[in-house]
């Protein structure tokens, strides 16, 4: 009993925090060998060969899922893309990324588009998982509490991503091969938005986005701009993550400072 709960500790302390079948799966194990043919009786007919109808189809070559190859892939698809309907559809048809093979839904965007806000966030976590929607859970609770506070929900006051649209499994660090994918769809996802302010909620989507080593404590609270591809210049604030603010209540106080200047910019451009 106790051996089992200490193995309990040890797979949360992993990051393993859920199970996603009833039986175990050694990934690691090693195929079982083709079956062999059996020998033929002598006193029988040969087996005639099978047609190649019936063929089974040839071992198909693992996808290097980690190749600059895929960035690229995902970058000509999101060009190709000239709606939000149709960005979304490819996000969801993209097989490139690992992290979809893991995560239970594709997580592509909340509230409605049009909106003059559009909030980027880092990755869904468990509750957006099996919800599909990002910012369901506590931290995006306090999310929709803060742009209350200013006036502004998911029923057209903003729109909401992250740069990720699969849950890294036990919220893993994703690979920088597996942001530059995501980052591929969502540099397409903020053109096609056309935000009249962006905001870069944490530190990992602020260095993603603004393409930046500088650090969220550095960075937030100033006006910076992201550049569309048609020259527009969107003004973008970057802040807290509210994950962070729950754990760190005193920055709320900062935070509230953003929310001040965000909604005194969009005074300014309505
Ligand atoms: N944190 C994020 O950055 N995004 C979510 O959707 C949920 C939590």
């Amino acid at each position: 009993m106790e051996g089992a709960a200490a193995l309990l500790r040890w797979y949360v302390e992993q990051g393993v925090d859920e199970s996603i079948g009833e039986e175990p799966i050694d990934r690691f194990a090693e195929p079982p060998p083709a079956a062999e043919a059996p020998a033929a009786a002598p006193t029988r007919a040969p087996t005639p060969l099978r047609t190649p109808a019936s063929a089974p189809p040839p071992p198909r070559a693992p996808v290097p899922l980690e190749s600059p190859q895929l960035v690229e892939d995902a970058r000509a698809l999101a060009e190709r893309c000239n709606t939000l309907a149709e960005l979304e559809a490819a996000v969801r048809g993209f097989e490139g990324c690992a992290l979809k093979r893991t995560a239970k839904t594709t997580v592509f965007a909340d509230g409605k588009s049009g909106a003059p806000v559009m909030i980027v966030g880092e990755a869904p976590g468990a509750d957006e998982d099996r919800l599909g929607k990002p910012f369901v859970g506590v931290s995006g609770q306090l999310m929709d509490r803060m742009m209350a506070a200013i006036g502004l929900s998911r029923d057209g006051g903003f729109y909401i991503t992250n740069i990720l649209f699969w849950r890294p499994p036990g919220n893993r660090t994703p690979t920088l091969a597996e942001q530059g994918m995501c980052l591929a769809f969502t540099r397409r996802h903020i053109e096609l938005a056309r935000p009249k302010v962006l905001v870069l909620a944490g530190g990992t989507a602020v260095k993603a986005v603004l393409e930046t080593a500088e650090g969220i404590t550095k960075l937030r609270g100033r006006w910076t701009t992201y550049r569309l591809g048609d020259g527009t210049e969107v003004p973008t604030m970057p802040t807290f993550h509210p994950a962070y603010l729950l754990r760190t209540p005193a920055s709320k106080r900062q935070s509230w400072q953003d929310l001040l200047a965000i909604d005194k910019k969009l005074k300014e451009l309505s």
